[in-house]
């Protein structure tokens, strides 16, 4: 597992040896096998399925695109041409949340950047699996404008916070731990502040 990240799914409750009562677990299994017979049942499920592969675009790579001078990261859950239009798909286990069609927008650039599409062919689909509901929007130039923007704050952000932006060095020092210990309790990086599995 550890030699191989990339190939192995590590299960943080398992990993930092937290409790999961019988509750959770049939909580959650229920929330999965729902989450599966919703998209199984779905009709967009059916439409992928009638259209051959040759219109699908690359799935589940990890794919980057220029905004400014910043390189952007991402990774589309799934995308198709039809008939020269764009359609990218995105589906969510969780609530609702403003983030999320952020994230559709920057797929969208995604989309015009590096497959040519004009922003008025690409359509981005949201779907709740558990809740077996989908959202449908377009982008339009103002909610790009604002994207893009946000983007490249968030990014200078970023870098005026490290020593050395040019070369991307970070110092430690620079980013004091947090105190409060029922937070670090459930991050995923607690083994590298505190060697191990916080109590
Ligand atoms: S464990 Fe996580 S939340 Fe706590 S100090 Fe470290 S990085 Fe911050």
């Amino acid at each position: 597992m550890e030699k191989k990240p990339k190939w192995n799914t590590n299960l943080f409750e398992h990993y930092y040896n937290r409790e999961i009562t019988k509750e959770d677990r049939l909580r959650i299994k229920e929330r999965v096998l729902d989450s599966l017979a919703n998209f199984y049942h779905s009709d967009i499920f059916a439409r992928i399925r009638d259209i051959e592969p040759v219109s699908w675009k690359p799935i589940e790579q990890f794919q980057s695109f220029k905004i400014d001078d910043y390189t952007i990261g991402l990774k589309i859950d799934f995308a198709i041409d039809i008939d020269g239009n764009l359609e990218i798909h995105d589906w969510k286990t969780g609530k609702e949340d403003e983030s999320n069609i952020e994230q559709l927008i920057c797929y969208a650039l995604y989309g015009e950047q590096k497959w040519g599409y004009n922003l008025d062919n690409i359509t981005l689909k949201l779907f709740y699996l558990n809740d077996n509901r989908i959202e449908e929007y377009k982008v339009s130039p103002e909610q790009k404008s604002e994207v893009i923007d946000n983007i490249i704050k968030n990014c200078q952000t970023m870098q005026s916070l490290l020593a050395d932006p040019d070369n991307n060095i970070a110092n430690k020092d620079n980013f004091p731990m947090i105190e409060n210990l029922n937070v670090c309790k459930w991050c995923f990086f607690q083994e590298i502040c505190y060697g191990g599995s916080v109590e």
